[in-house]
């Protein structure tokens, strides 16, 4: 079968066997990570090598803390203003989705939060242009999230951002080409994509932005705390952070980021070309703001969404229904859905387009 899931997504099927051959006797020592103290010498190795991969394959400066906490993507939306929004400060927020738009609400139980641009004017099809945003000057950060998973809208660009540091939600498209992390203030992305399984989220923070959390700041959410304790202040998420682990060895075996670019570009040039070229398929986003990751699609009639849907699973192509908020459909192209899987996926659309458009 070919999974499509927005998230917890597919794992590459050889790092999945890997785990299942350590699962129970890791390396001969009689016992499985999950039951292994997170304070072992074993454990810290697995925990220091992911982050080591981690570094590697985004050539991440050694000013950045790389933090592997809990929480998901979702706490990060208060964890951030928390420690880098001052009282009295101003924090500035672009809407491109409904994360987006999550993020920008959470921030505003902490302080100001100046909507500097929203993709509402363009129906989030599209992501207005960087020069008609309404930034402030002075601003503690600029929020923006690279590519929105549910709309199908990803930034193809770094927003220019010299004096302000750039945070940005990385959780959808980590990992799926290079970046210049020295453009960012922070990176953060739950795991459950590119990463690995659910229960971890990845924070990459530039060092000087440690340190300024808030005094009502819970401890277990101030950065200083996990950078000071390298995450392990409390007891982490261990068994997620070893595949993490696994996972970057993998993409490094591939080839790394750039290899994962290559691929990811045929898998999603392939699937649009052929929702373009029919007349039953759309895709209503704006070409240049369209998602490598994640594609919505609608059928010409969505009486017919059922039985494609039907069709798909029958065929082992699962998880194709759009978010419950959209409708239609969306396949989900993460870095371990290889283009065998949407190759077959656009073989069974033009299949179900002749049969039933
Ligand atoms: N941000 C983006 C772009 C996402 O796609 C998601 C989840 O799918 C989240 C944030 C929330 O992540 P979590 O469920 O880890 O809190």
């Amino acid at each position: 079968a070919y999974n499509f899931c927005a998230g917890p997504a597919a794992l590459p099927e050889a790092v999945l066997l890997r785990a299942q051959a350590e699962l129970l006797d890791w390396h001969g020592k009689g016992l499985s990570v999950m039951e292994m103290s997170h304070r072992s010498d074993e454990y810290v190795a697995i925990a220091e090598k992911a982050e080591q991969d981690l570094r590697d394959l985004l050539a991440i400066p050694s000013n950045y803390k790389v933090l592997f906490l809990q929480g998901g993507a979702s706490q990060q939306f208060a964890q951030i203003p928390l420690n880098l929004l001052p009282e009295g400060g101003v924090a500035d927020y672009v809407d491109t989705g409904i994360w987006s738009r999550k993020s920008l609400e959470e921030a505003r139980r902490f302080g100001n939060v100046n909507l500097a641009a929203s993709g509402k004017v363009c129906n989030y099809f599209d992501i207005p242009a960087q020069s008609e945003w309404q930034l402030t000057k002075g601003a503690a950060y600029l929020h923006y999230a690279s590519n929105e998973t549910i709309g199908g809208v990803q930034f193809d660009w770094v927003p220019e951002s010299a004096e302000v540091p750039l945070v940005v939600d990385m959780s959808s498209d980590i990992l799926s080409r290079p970046i210049d992390v020295s453009r960012y203030g922070l990176i953060y992305a739950g795991a459950q994509k590119n990463i690995g399984p659910s229960g971890l989220v990845v924070v990459i923070v530039r060092e000087d932005l440690i340190g300024h959390a808030r005094a009502a700041c819970p401890t277990m959410l101030d950065y200083k705390v996990a950078a000071e304790h390298a995450s392990m202040y409390n007891t982490p998420a261990t068994f997620s952070w070893y595949l993490s682990g696994l996972i970057f060895e993998w993409v490094k075996e591939q080839g790394g980021v750039a290899e994962m670019e290559r691929r990811n570009r045929a898998k999603q040039e392939l699937l649009y070309r052929f929702i373009d070229g029919s007349d039953f398929y759309s895709n209503p986003v704006a070409p240049a703001a369209r998602s490598w990751m994640n594609i919505p699609f609608r059928l010409a009639d969505e009486k017919l969404d059922k039985a494609f849907l039907a069709g798909a699973e029958e065929r082992g192509l699962l998880n194709l229904k759009g978010h419950r908020s959209v409708g239609g459909m969306r396949a989900s192209i993460y870095n371990a859905v290889g283009l065998d899987a949407v190759q077959a996926l656009v073989t069974y659309m033009a299949e179900f387009e002749k049969e039933r458009g």
